[in-house]
């Protein structure tokens, strides 16, 4: 450990083999060891000692909306990285869709980049896109190192993004699967939401009741039915229907490639106390019952669901109009996810070690990158989040680094404080202060 450059104690160090005292030795930006509590500092080394506070991965959070370039003014690179930074995420996947343009073609995706690079304060890669008229692309974008395509089976909420029908959902499918790619699913079925009432107005009731749980169910077991037969590999974006656990898990049994997320706002918000006309509150699928949601997180424990990610969607302010029909359908919840998502944890007896499996372990294997991010042990990059877990405080969107700071968790009590991030050794947020942007932009491992 003679080279060492910095060495990260606490009593609390959040291991993929649990947690320990420990400390943490860092050469050239990578974990060099985890060494014992009391491991002699090598001379020259910097010790950084954090007492009891908990040292986390930093964690991978693979599903966020930048918008960025194109619809800037929703949110952006240095106000999102700025924002992940300051909830512990350390890197960040950026969805296909709600820039301008969005991440459909190389020429796109190199657009995008350029417009990050010098903005980014943590880790930033692409997901591509899979439109229905876009097949011949998705090679090339995969070779030019996206994670993956999204893809909708129903309207997207932005005409430049539409959804696949079933044949080019087959045939999308098909090319990924022939080179070995992963397609990443918006899955609500447009036949189940059209048969469904559609009220519009404010009540959240008449919401909930327009998206179904059926619709995603059906969309879902189509999907892996689908991956079944072409032996492809599926994630299920943001699930909410408790309703679809049960195929999930039959289809991991039987050996079929699916991996499943879901998000803070389905784990810890429940319809029952969305109050009428707050759509910030709004998302597609939506939030779900208290009974829904207790069977998403018995779905985390048992694995059916593998992860947990933010879906951070923001909108300018105006289009969180108090009509639920047609205001923008998206939670901002980057900063917060982290607290918010260990806030129910806790109370569901789960530990910091779950928390990470769910946010950090998971994620980065869904990206493919576990030999990087996403754990405290030697080799990964020395990317953490110092946390005082016990310590409460009561959401203030002012505090908040998102572009826009509607949210559907202000005023809420949360545990679990962020007291610093680091990237690579490097400490880039400590009690509100950034350092300047210090973020690398992320390609696929070939
Ligand atoms: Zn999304």
């Amino acid at each position: 450990m003679s080279d060492a450059e910095l060495v990260l104690r606490s009593t609390r160090v959040i291991t993929p083999g649990g947690t320990r005292a420990a400390s943490v030795a860092v050469a050239g930006g990578t974990i060099a060891a985890v060494l014992p509590y009391d491991a002699p500092v090598p001379a020259g080394a910097h010790l950084e000692d954090l007492g009891d506070d908990a040292l986390l991965p930093g964690l991978v959070d693979t599903h966020v909306h930048v918008n960025d370039p194109g619809r800037t003014e929703w949110e952006g690179f240095w106000t999102a990285t700025r924002a992940a930074a300051a909830g512990g995420i350390t890197t960040l996947i950026d969805m296909p869709l709600n820039s301008l343009p969005p991440t459909t073609d190389v020429g796109r995706l190199r657009t995008k980049q350029r417009v990050a690079a010098d903005k980014a304060h943590i880790d930033v890669g692409f997901w591509g896109g899979a439109l229905p008229d876009n097949v011949t692309d998705l090679r090339p974008l995969h070779e030019a190192g996206v994670f993956g395509f999204k893809a909708f089976l129903s309207p997207s909420g932005v005409d430049e993004f539409p959804h696949l029908g079933p044949e080019q959902l087959a045939r999308s499918l098909a090319e990924i699967a022939a080179f070995d790619g992963l397609l990443i699913v918006h899955a609500e079925d447009p036949r189940h939401l059209a048969a469904a009432p559609q009220h519009g107005g404010p009540k959240y009731a008449d919401f909930l009741a327009s998206r179904p749980r059926d619709a995603e169910d059906a969309a879902i077991a189509h999907l892996v039915e689908l991956a079944k037969r072409q032996g492809a590999r599926v994630h299920v974006l943001h699930l909410s229907s408790s309703d679809a656990l049960p195929v999930i898990a039959a289809a991991k049994a039987d050996g079929v490639r699916v991996t499943v997320e879901t998000c803070p706002h389905y784990l810890t918000l429940t319809a029952e106390e969305v109050p009428d006309g707050a759509s910030e509150f709004k998302c597609c699928p939506p939030i779900r019952e208290a009974a829904n949601q207790d069977l998403l997180w018995q779905a985390l424990a048992d694995g059916t669901v593998d992860c947990v990610v933010t879906d951070h969607s923001p909108s300018t302010a105006d289009l969180k109009t108090d009509d639920f029909s047609t205001a923008w359908g998206g939670i901002s919840s980057l900063q917060l996810s982290l607290p918010a998502v260990w806030t129910e944890a806790r109370g569901r007896g789960h530990g910091l070690e779950d928390v990470v499996r769910w946010m950090a372990a998971r994620t980065a294997r869904l990206a493919g990158l576990d030999a990087r991010k996403g754990a405290i042990a030697p080799g990964r990059d020395a990317d953490f989040a110092v946390l005082d877990p016990e310590r409460s405080f009561t959401v203030d969107p002012a505090a908040l680094q998102h572009r826009n700071r509607v949210t559907a968790y202000a005023g809420r009590t949360l545990y679990g404080v962020v007291k610093s991030t680091w990237l690579r050794g490097q400490r880039i947020v400590a009690d509100g202060e950034f350092t300047e942007p210090k973020g690398r932009l992320l390609t696929r491992s070939p």
